[in-house]
């Protein structure tokens, strides 16, 4: 696996909340040639018994598709999540899915306009064609979610989702499915979804494709090849397409009898299921299309690391709750966790890490980040994967106070105090940071090396509550000083460095 990214670049969380707000439309096309082929399929491996008890590992490549400028960069934790969800749907067929690698393209014309000429072409040049390819995009067409342009094994052969609909628990396995052959359960309705006053009630003999045959609400005439998704494992559906998981028309098949559509299938439109299913004859059209002559370039690989991560990150440091030292550095460390090749790092302001988040990818097991604000208080977690095993439990989050450590027990009246920047170039203004718990008179006082006073600041008033000072040191040398702050209960000191 190739990470070709993002340590330090900052990740704005874009919510996967999107979803819950717009029905979900599939942009696939030609799914009467995505029938075929699984016919096709049907037919080749009809005296075929696929073999059980081992896993074939398919491999995915994920673009997430920037601007040309390199905005609009996408969560990687979003893109493990969609994986995840993947190979949840997938897992009783023992077909997992791993990372190939997951790669940021910078690519206006692909995010922007992914339907375009312009746009096919592209992602024609960047796929991988030993692989499953995702683009994800900034946009498709409004309400579309996502889709497959096939045929398999041709130029295209690649899936595109919104990246609002990324981490969606079906989203990404319904274009799978297309992918591995399947056509929607109400095939032959695609482009447009019952509606009584067009397409009467009982429905009509054929669906408005023309040429589907609609399928009865008893299934009994499932089996010829123009007779709805040619499954009879999957009733009779006419794109009821809905914002929930309900199903509550009356609509009657050309018999007059009422259809019961099963609305968790993943090849529908229902929205808002707690748990979508393929059915048996579903999964067996995927295996024999997994199976296929078009199918061999994904077939045949493994990831280098097969062990599944069950297990959450113990972090170690800082400790939760505690203060650190330094505002400038703070290193975050964890223990490993068995079978993890890499960690995503986050931290951010807020502990739902959706404000601010910075995210981090790594092999071993700390991470360094800089330039924090001192005293504010800093989330972070770690969340371990390997290319197979994305799926994260909610990872344990900690907290620390950046810098402020920095208490002064020897002067009462100080709660904290910090100098900042720290080393100083000579033209800079050193500033005080101080947070006292009463007010009080003193002086600031710097020293070499050897003991010398070189800089003097006295009686200064310093306030109760948190307060800083610039200080002008542009007559210091470059050099290692003690700084130094007095009160008449005692003093504090800070080493600085100057250059
Ligand atoms: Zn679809």
């Amino acid at each position: 696996m190739r990470w070709f990214l993002i340590a330090g670049s900052l990740l704005f969380f874009s919510a996967v909340k999107a979803q819950e707000d717009k029905p979900f439309l599939c942009g696939t096309e030609n799914l009467e040639e995505i029938k075929q082929v699984m016919l096709k399929n049907r037919e080749e491996f009809k005296n075929f018994q696929f073999q059980r008890g081992a896993i074939s590992y398919i491999p995915v490549k994920i673009f997430l598709v920037a601007y040309n400028d390199g905005s609009g960069q996408m969560p990687v934790l979003n893109a493990l999540r969609m994986l995840c969800q993947l190979n949840t749907a997938y897992a009783d067929m023992e077909l997992q899915f791993y990372i190939k690698e997951i790669k940021t393209l910078n690519n206006s014309t692909i995010t922007e306009t992914p339907r375009s000429s312009g746009g096919t072409l592209q992602m024609q040049l960047n796929k991988d064609p030993k692989a499953v390819n995702i683009f994800i995009t900034h946009k498709i067409l409004d309400g579309v979610a996502g889709y497959y342009i096939g045929p398999a094994g041709s130029n295209n052969d690649f899936i595109v989702i919104q990246k609002d609909y990324m981490g969606d628990v079906r989203v990404a396995a319904h274009e799978v499915g297309h992918y591995l052959s399947l056509p929607h359960t109400f095939h032959g309705w695609d482009s447009e979804a019952w509606d009584p006053v067009k397409h009467g009630n009982p429905v009509q003999k054929f669906a408005p494709d023309g040429i589907t045959i609609n399928e009865y609400a008893d299934s009994s005439n499932c089996g010829p090849k123009n007779v709805g998704d040619g499954f009879c494992d999957t009733p009779a559906d006419y794109n009821f397409g809905a914002n929930t998981c309900s199903y509550s028309l009356k609509a009657m098949d050309p018999n007059g009898k009422l259809v019961s559509p099963q609305t968790n299938n993943m090849m529908n439109y229902f929205f808002g299921c707690s748990k979508y299913l393929f059915t048996p004859q579903q999964k067996a059209a995927i295996l024999s299309s997994y199976n296929s002559t078009s199918r061999r370039d994904i077939r045949g690989t493994s990831p280098s690391e097969v062990t599944p991560i069950n297990q959450a990150v113990k972090l170690l440091k800082p400790a939760d709750k505690s203060a650190t030292a330094s505002a400038d550095s703070v290193l975050l460390e964890w223990e490993a966790v068995a079978g993890a090749a890499s960690y995503l790092v986050q931290y951010d302001i807020v502990p739902t890490f959706e404000v601010f988040v910075q995210t981090f990818i790594t092999k071993e097991t700390k991470q360094k980040i800089t330039g924090l604000v001192l005293n504010r208080t800093y989330y972070w977690r770690v969340i371990p994967f390997n290319d197979y095993s994305t799926c994260y439990p909610d990872p344990p989050r900690f907290s620390f106070k950046a810098g402020a450590l920095t208490s002064v027990r020897d002067i009462p009246e100080v709660k904290s105090l910090s100098i900042y920047p720290n080393p100083v170039a000579n033209q800079q203004l050193l500033n005080v940071y101080l947070d006292n718990h009463t007010g009080f008179s003193g002086s600031i006082s710097i020293f070499d090396l050897n003991g010398r006073l070189v800089l003097q600041v006295p009686d200064q008033k310093f306030t109760a509550g948190a307060s800083s000072k610039g200080l002008d040191i542009s007559g210091l040398r470059p050099g290692v000083y003690a700084f130094v702050l007095s009160s008449r209960g005692g003093l504090a000191s800070r080493r600085l460095t100057v250059f």
